[in-house]
């Protein structure tokens, strides 16, 4: 890489922080921000998926599956509680008809994914029947004898022994359960559809089925969420001994039912804890996760042993990888071109059987801010390799991004040891608001945390 033209101003005050949970996205999980993406770029996209792709970039496939039981207080995805049998089956069909505008386009060039993700909503809604015809369907189209790792995120509630089983049977390796909380009152007030003895019964199963890893996701700082109540949580999630274990802070953008109700109340500041408590109760988690041998990961994640359990789909986000994504809403990147498919149910599937690509922005990403992507999003794992990163792109971060880690190293959240820039555990635990100090002016969305 020759022109760099990113070096943000030197700065020594850093931005402002807010302590309370205000309204609005807060954690950072690409770059450019989603809002930057725009129409205007859908035919640069089109045009990339007529290339072969660079030489040595891995290709992941992500299926975003939209159906949910109930919709949960905090959740900002585009999901939909309200479809029929009829609807999902029309979904299924349409998903693939998605990945057959893909697989004979020369951005393939003759990859087979890696790594595979299904995502949503909830993967798990769909039955044992509908998920074997997806992904025979899938798989057919292309194939995943040379996918390493194959993630299924599933609601505990809709999950049963022979639905398992079928998960399992499809190639699954890496099942990831959203149990959030193991408390029935926080639960239910946070609009979560299943309860903690569907938890305990899906998880037993799970582990007697013999997935490869299986994950948990927990979120501090849901609505009434107490000082006690996180540490029984932590406690259950201890006992249960997972493979990894990961942890959101809660955050509450625009589209959640909680902010519906602050507009409503005239409220400013969200009913749940502040960003301090949030990151103590996690650095709490972690700590109760490392006295029983984890290993910290990343910002939101501990691994029970780092040498067996990877996260390749996000390894390979974070490395630049090509991520091919079928399905309403899903975000992907092919041949250095991010993309978004349309927003909204229909507008998707009326796209797709018209026989048209359903893209509904794109972005171009410029040298320059691939090289910031990958630094940031490796930021968000602890630690970036300097020298990596000169033999990738030419440029040393130290040198590249002197000012923004002049201002980190200032506020004490940087270690630097030779090759490796790091971060400290208080850094790490409020790395995405570190991260605005990396973007481009132009990119900054002014809010911090
Ligand atoms: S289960 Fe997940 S995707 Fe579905 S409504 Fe709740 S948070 Fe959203």
């Amino acid at each position: 890489m020759n022109t760099i033209t990113i070096a943000p101003p030197p700065k020594t005050a850093g931005p402002p922080i807010q302590k309370e949970t205000t309204a609005g996205n807060y954690f950072v999980a690409n770059y450019p921000p989603f809002a930057f993406w725009k129409a205007e770029a859908i035919p640069d996209f089109h045009a990339a998926l007529d290339r072969a792709p660079a030489p040595g970039v891995p290709l992941g496939l992500y299926t975003h599956i939209p159906f949910c039981r109930k919709r949960c207080h905090f959740c900002y995805f585009r999901v939909y509680t309200d479809k029929n049998a009829e609807d999902i089956k029309g979904y299924i069909d349409t998903l693939l008809k998605d990945l057959a505008f893909y697989a004979n386009k020369a951005v393939i060039g003759g990859r087979k994914p890696r790594f595979i993700y299904f995502g949503g909503g909830t993967p798990s809604y769909l039955s044992p029947d509908q998920l074997r015809f997806l992904t025979e369907g899938m798989k057919r189209q292309l194939s995943w004898d040379e996918a390493t790792e194959i993630t299924f995120e599933a609601e505990p509630g809709t999950l049963t022994d022979h639905k398992l089983r079928a998960i399992r049977e499809m190639g699954v390796t890496r099942l990831s359960l959203g149990i959030e909380h193991f408390d029935d009152h926080i639960l239910e007030i946070n609009g979560r559809a299943h309860r903690s003895k569907e938890v305990q019964r899906a998880y037993a199963f799970a582990r007697e089925i013999g997935f490869p890893q299986i994950n948990i996701d927990l979120i501090a700082g849901m609505v009434e969420e107490t000082e006690e109540l996180w540490k029984e949580t932590v406690a259950k999630a201890v006992a249960l001994q997972p493979d990894s274990l990961t942890i959101y802070q809660m955050e509450v953008p625009y589209n959640t039912g909680i902010y519906k109700q602050m507009k409503a109340e005239g409220k400013l500041v969200a009913p749940v804890a502040d960003w301090e408590t949030k990151r103590r109760w996690v650095n709490y988690a972690y700590s109760e996760f490392e006295k029983v041998g984890y290993t910290v990961t990343s910002t939101t994640t501990v691994v029970k042993d780092p040498a067996k359990v990877k996260f390749e789909y996000r390894q390979g986000l974070f490395n630049g990888a090509d991520l091919l994504s079928i399905g309403v809403a899903s975000f992907g990147h092919l041949n250095g071109v991010h993309y978004q498919n349309h927003h909204d149910f229909q507008p998707y599937v009326d796209a797709v059987n018209a026989g048209q690509l359903p893209t509904y922005r794109a972005y171009v990403v410029p040298e320059d801010e691939k090289f910031l992507r990958e630094f940031i999003l490796q930021l968000k794992l602890g630690s970036a390799e300097a020298s990596a990163f000169i033999q990738k792109f030419g440029t040393d971060p130290r040198v590249q991004f002197a000012a923004p880690l002049a201002w980190i190293k200032e506020q004490g959240f940087l270690v630097e040891d030779g090759d490796t820039i790091g971060l400290t555990r208080d850094g790490l635990l409020q790395v995405d608001r570190l991260l605005q100090e990396f973007f481009k002016p132009e990119h900054r969305t002014g809010r911090y945390a």
